[in-house]
Protein backbone atom coordinates (compact mmCIF):
# COMPACT_ATOMS: atom_id res chain seq x y z
CA UNK A 1 0.00 0.00 0.00
CA UNK A 2 1.31 3.63 -0.76
CA UNK A 3 2.78 5.08 1.93
CA UNK A 4 0.36 7.99 1.59
CA UNK A 5 -3.08 6.03 1.18
CA UNK A 6 -5.43 8.05 2.73
CA UNK A 7 -7.94 5.33 1.93
CA UNK A 8 -5.69 3.28 5.17
CA UNK A 9 -7.43 0.25 6.30
CA UNK A 10 -11.02 0.69 4.36
CA UNK A 11 -10.78 -2.31 2.43
CA UNK A 12 -9.86 -4.67 4.99
CA UNK A 13 -12.99 -3.30 6.89
CA UNK A 14 -15.48 -3.08 4.03
CA UNK A 15 -14.22 -5.36 1.29
CA UNK A 16 -15.21 -4.88 -2.40
CA UNK A 17 -18.80 -3.39 -3.22
CA UNK A 18 -20.83 -6.04 -4.85
CA UNK A 19 -22.09 -5.45 -8.48
CA UNK A 20 -25.84 -4.49 -7.40
CA UNK A 21 -24.75 -1.85 -5.11
CA UNK A 22 -22.65 -0.26 -7.69
CA UNK A 23 -25.28 -0.68 -10.22
CA UNK A 24 -27.81 1.08 -8.21
CA UNK A 25 -25.06 3.82 -7.42
CA UNK A 26 -24.46 4.51 -11.34
CA UNK A 27 -28.11 4.85 -11.78
CA UNK A 28 -28.32 7.51 -8.82
CA UNK A 29 -25.46 9.55 -10.35
CA UNK A 30 -27.25 9.34 -14.24
CA UNK A 31 -30.75 10.16 -12.51
CA UNK A 32 -28.86 13.17 -10.79
CA UNK A 33 -27.38 14.73 -14.67
CA UNK A 34 -24.40 13.11 -14.36
CA UNK A 35 -22.40 11.95 -17.86
CA UNK A 36 -18.82 11.75 -16.48
CA UNK A 37 -17.68 8.86 -14.12
CA UNK A 38 -14.76 8.05 -12.30
CA UNK A 39 -14.03 4.77 -11.06
CA UNK A 40 -11.53 4.67 -8.22
CA UNK A 41 -10.87 2.19 -5.17
CA UNK A 42 -8.01 0.53 -3.75
CA UNK A 43 -7.46 -0.51 -7.11
CA UNK A 44 -9.75 -1.00 -9.74
CA UNK A 45 -8.19 -2.83 -11.85
CA UNK A 46 -7.87 -5.79 -10.02
CA UNK A 47 -11.77 -5.87 -9.35
CA UNK A 48 -13.22 -9.50 -10.89
CA UNK A 49 -16.00 -6.95 -12.48
CA UNK A 50 -14.28 -3.98 -13.56
CA UNK A 51 -15.17 -4.94 -17.55
CA UNK A 52 -18.73 -5.81 -16.25
CA UNK A 53 -18.69 -2.34 -14.10
CA UNK A 54 -17.41 -0.16 -17.34
CA UNK A 55 -20.18 -1.99 -19.84
CA UNK A 56 -22.87 -1.21 -17.07
CA UNK A 57 -21.81 2.15 -17.27
CA UNK A 58 -21.15 2.49 -20.65
CA UNK A 59 -25.19 1.05 -21.21
CA UNK A 60 -26.68 3.72 -18.72
CA UNK A 61 -25.30 6.59 -20.95
CA UNK A 62 -21.70 7.65 -18.84
CA UNK A 63 -19.96 9.05 -21.65
CA UNK A 64 -16.67 9.87 -20.13
CA UNK A 65 -15.06 7.27 -18.30
CA UNK A 66 -11.90 7.38 -16.42
CA UNK A 67 -10.03 4.88 -14.41
CA UNK A 68 -8.15 5.87 -11.51
CA UNK A 69 -5.33 3.36 -11.02
CA UNK A 70 -1.50 2.67 -10.25
CA UNK A 71 -1.51 1.85 -14.26
CA UNK A 72 0.16 -1.19 -13.89
CA UNK A 73 -2.37 -3.57 -15.49
CA UNK A 74 -2.29 -1.34 -18.70
CA UNK A 75 1.37 -3.00 -19.21
CA UNK A 76 -0.78 -5.85 -20.72
CA UNK A 77 -1.93 -5.42 -24.05
CA UNK A 78 -5.05 -7.68 -23.22
CA UNK A 79 -6.55 -5.75 -20.84
CA UNK A 80 -5.88 -1.98 -22.34
CA UNK A 81 -7.59 -3.96 -25.59
CA UNK A 82 -10.24 -5.37 -23.22
CA UNK A 83 -11.03 -1.94 -20.88
CA UNK A 84 -10.99 0.17 -23.92
CA UNK A 85 -13.53 -2.69 -26.09
CA UNK A 86 -15.86 -2.16 -22.53
CA UNK A 87 -15.99 1.45 -22.81
CA UNK A 88 -12.90 3.34 -20.64
CA UNK A 89 -11.97 6.39 -22.15
CA UNK A 90 -9.72 8.14 -20.00
CA UNK A 91 -7.21 6.96 -17.26
CA UNK A 92 -5.74 8.29 -14.65
CA UNK A 93 -2.29 6.34 -13.32
CA UNK A 94 -0.52 7.68 -10.47
CA UNK A 95 3.23 8.57 -10.67
CA UNK A 96 4.82 9.82 -7.59
CA UNK A 97 8.50 10.12 -8.70
CA UNK A 98 10.68 10.21 -11.73
CA UNK A 99 12.46 6.95 -10.64
CA UNK A 100 12.14 3.73 -9.08
CA UNK A 101 14.24 4.90 -5.97
CA UNK A 102 11.19 7.35 -5.65
CA UNK A 103 8.57 5.87 -6.89
CA UNK A 104 8.67 2.30 -5.32
CA UNK A 105 9.31 3.43 -1.73
CA UNK A 106 6.22 5.69 -2.20
CA UNK A 107 4.44 2.47 -3.29
CA UNK A 108 5.80 0.30 -0.89
CA UNK A 109 6.02 -2.14 -3.97
CA UNK A 110 9.72 -2.58 -5.53
CA UNK A 111 9.31 -2.73 -9.73
CA UNK A 112 5.87 -0.10 -9.59
CA UNK A 113 7.84 2.22 -11.20
CA UNK A 114 8.40 0.07 -14.16
CA UNK A 115 5.45 -1.32 -14.58
CA UNK A 116 3.26 1.87 -14.40
CA UNK A 117 5.65 3.82 -16.92
CA UNK A 118 5.05 0.80 -19.27
CA UNK A 119 1.04 1.31 -18.71
CA UNK A 120 1.32 4.83 -19.68
CA UNK A 121 3.16 3.98 -22.42
CA UNK A 122 0.96 1.31 -23.69
CA UNK A 123 -2.41 2.63 -22.31
CA UNK A 124 -1.83 5.51 -25.29
CA UNK A 125 -0.71 3.06 -27.59
CA UNK A 126 -4.79 2.26 -27.68
CA UNK A 127 -6.03 5.92 -27.63
CA UNK A 128 -7.06 6.60 -23.77
CA UNK A 129 -6.60 9.83 -22.83
CA UNK A 130 -4.04 9.83 -19.70
CA UNK A 131 -4.37 12.25 -17.11
CA UNK A 132 -1.52 11.72 -14.25
CA UNK A 133 -1.88 12.12 -10.77
CA UNK A 134 1.27 12.85 -8.31
CA UNK A 135 1.07 12.89 -4.91
CA UNK A 136 3.35 15.65 -3.37
CA UNK A 137 4.93 14.50 -0.31
CA UNK A 138 8.44 15.24 1.64
CA UNK A 139 10.33 12.39 -0.06
CA UNK A 140 9.19 13.56 -4.22
CA UNK A 141 9.32 17.08 -3.62
CA UNK A 142 12.33 18.03 -5.14
CA UNK A 143 11.75 15.34 -8.00
CA UNK A 144 8.69 17.55 -8.86
CA UNK A 145 10.48 18.68 -11.80
CA UNK A 146 12.50 15.83 -13.30
CA UNK A 147 9.00 14.08 -12.78
CA UNK A 148 7.24 16.71 -14.91
CA UNK A 149 9.68 16.29 -17.77
CA UNK A 150 9.20 12.88 -17.80
CA UNK A 151 5.20 12.86 -17.89
CA UNK A 152 5.95 15.34 -20.75
CA UNK A 153 8.38 12.87 -22.49
CA UNK A 154 5.68 10.01 -21.73
CA UNK A 155 3.25 12.22 -23.66
CA UNK A 156 0.52 12.55 -21.08
CA UNK A 157 -2.15 14.96 -21.72
CA UNK A 158 -2.65 16.34 -18.31
CA UNK A 159 -0.41 16.01 -15.10
CA UNK A 160 -1.70 17.15 -11.76
CA UNK A 161 0.12 17.21 -8.72
CA UNK A 162 -1.99 16.64 -5.39
CA UNK A 163 -0.63 17.88 -2.57
CA UNK A 164 -0.75 14.94 0.44
CA UNK A 165 -4.33 14.45 2.52
CA UNK A 166 -3.14 13.37 5.82
CA UNK A 167 -5.52 10.91 7.04
CA UNK A 168 -4.82 7.01 6.47
CA UNK A 169 -1.96 6.14 6.00
CA UNK A 170 -0.21 9.31 5.54
CA UNK A 171 -1.55 10.56 9.24
CA UNK A 172 0.09 7.42 10.24
CA UNK A 173 3.46 8.43 8.72
CA UNK A 174 2.51 12.52 9.07
CA UNK A 175 5.93 12.88 11.06
CA UNK A 176 8.34 12.33 8.13
CA UNK A 177 6.16 11.90 5.36
CA UNK A 178 4.53 15.44 5.15
CA UNK A 179 6.16 18.31 3.76
CA UNK A 180 5.89 22.17 4.14
CA UNK A 181 3.83 23.58 1.37
CA UNK A 182 5.74 26.54 1.21
CA UNK A 183 8.93 24.34 1.19
CA UNK A 184 7.19 21.97 -1.84
CA UNK A 185 5.98 24.88 -3.67
CA UNK A 186 9.02 26.24 -5.57
CA UNK A 187 9.04 23.01 -6.98
CA UNK A 188 5.68 22.35 -8.07
CA UNK A 189 6.21 25.77 -10.13
CA UNK A 190 9.18 24.63 -11.91
CA UNK A 191 7.02 21.49 -12.82
CA UNK A 192 4.29 23.47 -13.66
CA UNK A 193 7.00 25.79 -15.77
CA UNK A 194 8.13 22.50 -17.52
CA UNK A 195 4.62 21.54 -18.37
CA UNK A 196 3.36 24.99 -19.64
CA UNK A 197 6.21 25.16 -21.91
CA UNK A 198 5.84 21.87 -23.37
CA UNK A 199 1.88 22.83 -24.03
CA UNK A 200 0.53 19.77 -21.63
CA UNK A 201 -2.31 21.76 -19.02
CA UNK A 202 -1.00 21.12 -15.20
CA UNK A 203 -2.65 21.47 -12.31
CA UNK A 204 -2.31 21.39 -8.38
CA UNK A 205 -4.86 20.67 -5.45
CA UNK A 206 -4.96 21.61 -2.30
CA UNK A 207 -2.26 24.30 -2.50
CA UNK A 208 -4.10 27.83 -1.90
CA UNK A 209 -3.67 31.00 -3.34
CA UNK A 210 -1.09 32.36 -0.66
CA UNK A 211 1.59 29.82 -1.58
CA UNK A 212 1.27 29.57 -5.35
CA UNK A 213 1.69 33.52 -6.40
CA UNK A 214 1.77 33.58 -10.18
CA UNK A 215 0.49 30.53 -10.36
CA UNK A 216 -3.17 31.02 -9.49
CA UNK A 217 -4.56 29.79 -12.72
CA UNK A 218 -3.26 25.74 -12.32
CA UNK A 219 -5.20 25.97 -8.85
CA UNK A 220 -7.83 22.31 -9.88
CA UNK A 221 -10.04 23.39 -7.41
CA UNK A 222 -11.45 26.45 -9.41
CA UNK A 223 -12.10 23.58 -12.28
CA UNK A 224 -13.21 20.95 -10.16
CA UNK A 225 -16.72 19.73 -11.66
CA UNK A 226 -19.88 18.94 -9.82
CA UNK A 227 -18.97 15.62 -7.98
CA UNK A 228 -21.54 12.59 -6.29
CA UNK A 229 -19.15 10.28 -4.42
CA UNK A 230 -19.91 6.74 -3.52
CA UNK A 231 -17.64 5.59 -0.90
CA UNK A 232 -16.86 2.74 0.52
CA UNK A 233 -18.93 3.72 3.63
CA UNK A 234 -20.81 6.64 2.34
CA UNK A 235 -22.55 9.21 0.34
CA UNK A 236 -21.26 12.87 -0.71
CA UNK A 237 -23.86 14.55 -2.52
CA UNK A 238 -21.96 17.39 -3.55
CA UNK A 239 -17.57 17.52 -2.97
CA UNK A 240 -17.38 20.71 -3.02
CA UNK A 241 -19.92 21.73 -0.31
CA UNK A 242 -18.44 18.84 1.45
CA UNK A 243 -14.30 20.01 1.18
CA UNK A 244 -15.63 23.81 1.61
CA UNK A 245 -17.66 22.77 4.54
CA UNK A 246 -16.20 19.96 5.94
CA UNK A 247 -13.03 18.92 4.83
CA UNK A 248 -10.74 22.16 3.85
CA UNK A 249 -10.82 24.78 6.30
CA UNK A 250 -9.62 28.42 6.26
CA UNK A 251 -7.60 30.37 9.06
CA UNK A 252 -7.53 33.06 11.35
CA UNK A 253 -6.10 35.95 8.91
CA UNK A 254 -8.18 34.24 5.64
CA UNK A 255 -10.77 37.05 5.80
CA UNK A 256 -8.52 39.66 4.90
CA UNK A 257 -6.91 38.01 1.44
CA UNK A 258 -8.14 39.04 -1.98
CA UNK A 259 -9.17 35.20 -2.63
CA UNK A 260 -11.28 34.44 0.45
CA UNK A 261 -14.37 34.01 -1.66
CA UNK A 262 -12.75 31.47 -4.09
CA UNK A 263 -9.75 29.73 -1.83
CA UNK A 264 -11.18 26.23 -0.12
CA UNK A 265 -8.13 26.42 2.14
CA UNK A 266 -5.56 23.62 3.16
CA UNK A 267 -7.11 19.78 4.41
CA UNK A 268 -8.21 20.88 7.66
CA UNK A 269 -4.85 17.90 8.75
CA UNK A 270 -2.90 20.16 7.62
CA UNK A 271 -2.74 23.37 9.94
CA UNK A 272 -3.24 20.93 12.88
CA UNK A 273 0.21 19.79 11.76
CA UNK A 274 1.70 23.00 10.95
CA UNK A 275 -0.17 26.20 12.13
CA UNK A 276 -1.09 29.25 10.00
CA UNK A 277 2.09 30.59 9.83
CA UNK A 278 2.28 29.89 6.22
CA UNK A 279 -0.57 31.62 4.99
CA UNK A 280 -0.64 35.15 4.41
CA UNK A 281 -3.52 37.14 3.19
CA UNK A 282 -2.85 38.03 -0.37
CA UNK A 283 -3.49 41.99 -0.84
CA UNK A 284 -4.49 41.63 -4.24
CA UNK A 285 -5.20 39.64 -7.17
S1 LIG B 1 -7.90 32.63 1.98
FE1 LIG B 1 -6.29 32.02 3.42
S2 LIG B 1 -5.54 30.06 2.69
FE2 LIG B 1 -6.68 31.02 1.02
S3 LIG B 1 -5.18 32.12 -0.20
FE3 LIG B 1 -5.98 33.57 1.27
S4 LIG B 1 -4.62 33.45 3.06
FE4 LIG B 1 -4.23 31.65 1.79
Amino acid sequence: MCKFCVQGTKRNIFGPKSIERIKNELISGRKNGACGLVITGGEPTVNKNIFDIIKLAKKLGYEDIQIQTNGRMFKYSDFCSDIKKAGATEISPALHGSNPEIHDYLTSVPGSFKETAEGIINAKKYGFRIITNSVVTKPNMQNLPALASLLCALGVSQFQFAFVHIQGRAAENAKWLIAKKTAAAPFIMKAIDIGVKKGIPVFTEAIPYCILKGYETHIAERIIPDTQIFDAESEIRDFTEFRRGYGKIKGPKCKKCVYYKQCEGPWKEYPELFGWEEFIPRKSY
